[in-house]
């Protein structure tokens, strides 16, 4: 069952910010590098031992019953470090029952690497001379096998901080934190997701392999393989598509191309005040600054000193709050578009291509372009694992054509709609064309109007043709 199911697989990397459980750093980084040792003298000998094996095949000699596994390698191994006293067997036998390093690692070993060192081909290149025998650099990465069933490896901590066993050795296992200040939203859902499977079931997300790898010297980073199923196979189809427009007025706008649904901002107003909120402390406090005087401002001994760390700081701290609102904005709205998409059945969604908006988007809700880029960001990888497709689409008139007729209404722009908001509320899309035909006709709110043709196929296109018809100039996508 788990072979039929098509599943994504991904590397994400994290930072090892310390151990816990009663180790320190030194203790940590001396058996990282112990094990790292000799996980590059097993991995060396797999790739001579698989030569030889090459050797004797071609030479005839084919005694190659005796079929050497890594476990095989691992135990003499063992046995060398002793013979070299690199260790002794009772350091050993804190990191395994009968070899040099733990069973995770050489299963990982035998999983992972052993095709790469197994290909003939490679072999015959080396016999003739065309290329070295490929060895391992003493940097390599530490692999832990973390595809079975059992255990919980990563575990979310009560302050929402996430905690990793790591299986180098024999129980117990160090535990060590990753780092997730600088994490990504999109990161954090990783290790969130990870740990809800607590069985790393086939049915969710499992962790497949771990590799610790030392880069740059003296920072430990934690490589984290993981699969999902794909699509849920929710039987998506790619002719319904979800339009999502950067509101005017409001974060996002989308609707969808077979019918009236629509999701627009009121599921997220508060966050929309909160940040609205912020905005006026910063402009308050930028404010007092002025009638403090610029002169204090300006003064050499104030510079870089206390008095302008006194005044400036909580106008930053201002500003984080209101950057990590917005994060938090943009993962609801992702998740709305996606959770909109799926419901829908469409596979497909169509957002704008942002290198054209430039100019555009001072005047938006989200205003600046981190943000809304982050948004789609957002939006791509939540929309992958869905098996929904995202697209780019050209912008340009999608707020001035009509979603029913297809009439593009040129004077529909930003100062003609600010002229015709009211009370805060942002002006009607009212086709010409349209009114003119059908007396029953009622204007659109504009930024569904906008987000209906974002979510027509071949938009761009259309809105090229029409130009053309009612003599526009028409603009293509900048070029790279
Ligand atoms: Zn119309």
């Amino acid at each position: 069952m788990e072979e039929k199911t098509k599943r994504i697989h991904k590397v994400e990397k994290f930072q090892i910010i310390k151990p816990v459980n009663n180790m320190t750093w030194e203790e940590l980084g001396k058996m990282l590098r112990d094990v790292r040792y000799r996980f590059w003298r097993l991995a060396n000998m797999a790739v001579c031992e698989n030569y030889m094996r090459f050797y004797h095949w071609r030479t005839g000699k084919t005694d190659t019953n005796e079929n050497y596994k890594v476990k095989t390698l691992n135990r003499i191994l063992r046995k060398m470090l002793i013979e070299e006293k690199q260790a002794d067997e009772k350091d050993l036998s804190r990191y395994s029952r009968d070899g040099a390093v733990s069973g995770y690692i050489n299963g990982a070993f035998e999983k992972m690497k052993l095709s790469a060192i197994k290909s003939k081909s490679k072999w015959r290149d080396v016999v003739r001379g065309k290329s070295a025998l490929p060895l391992f650099r003493k940097d390599l990465a530490i692999p832990i096998n973390c595809s079975d069933h059992k255990p919980r490896l990563i575990e979310k901590t009560e302050s929402g901080e996430f905690e990793v066993d790591l299986r180098i050795c024999q129980k117990p296992y160090p535990r060590v934190l990753l780092s997730t200040a600088k994490i990504s939203e999109g990161e954090r859902s990783i290790l969130e997701r990870l740990v809800s499977n607590k069985t790393n079931s086939p049915q969710g997300w499992r962790h497949r392999f771990f590799e610790i790898k030392e880069k740059p010297k003296g920072k430990w980073y934690l490589h984290v393989s993981y699969d999902f199923p794909k699509a849920e196979l929710l039987g998506l189809d790619s002719d319904i598509v979800v339009g999502v427009d950067l509101g005017w007025s409001v974060p996002l706008y989308a609707a969808i191309n077979n019918g009236y649904a629509r999701i627009g901002y009121k599921k997220m107003k508060p966050l929309g005040d909160r940040i609205k909120h912020l905005q006026k402390q910063i402009k308050g406090r930028r404010l007092s600054i002025q009638k403090a005087g610029a002169h204090d401002l300006a003064a050499p001994t104030s510079r870089s000193g206390h008095g302008r760390n006194r005044i400036l700081k909580p106008i930053e701290k201002l500003e984080n709050k209101i950057d990590n609102a917005y994060t938090t904005l943009n993962h609801q709205l992702s998740h709305c578009v996606i959770e909109f998409a799926k419901n829908h059945g469409a596979g497909r969604i169509q957002i704008e291509n942002l290198k054209s908006l430039k100019d555009e988007l001072s005047g938006t809700f989200i205003g600046q372009n981190w943000r809304y880029n982050q948004l789609q960001n957002y939006i791509k990888y939540k929309a992958e694992e869905a098996g929904i497709k995202v697209e780019e689409v050209n912008p340009f008139y999608t707020s001035r054509r009509c979603s029913e007729c297809g009439y593009i209404h040129k004077e529909f722009d930003r100062v003609y709609r600010d002229k015709n908001s009211k009370n805060g509320k942002s002006a009607m899309f009212e086709c010409p064309e349209c009114s003119k035909k059908n007396k029953n006709y009622k204007s659109l709110n504009a930024d569904y109007n906008a987000a209906r043709n974002l979510a027509t196929i071949g938009i761009a296109e259309k809105i090229r043709l029409q130009c053309k018809k009612q003599g526009i100039e028409y603009r293509e996508l900048p070029k790279d």
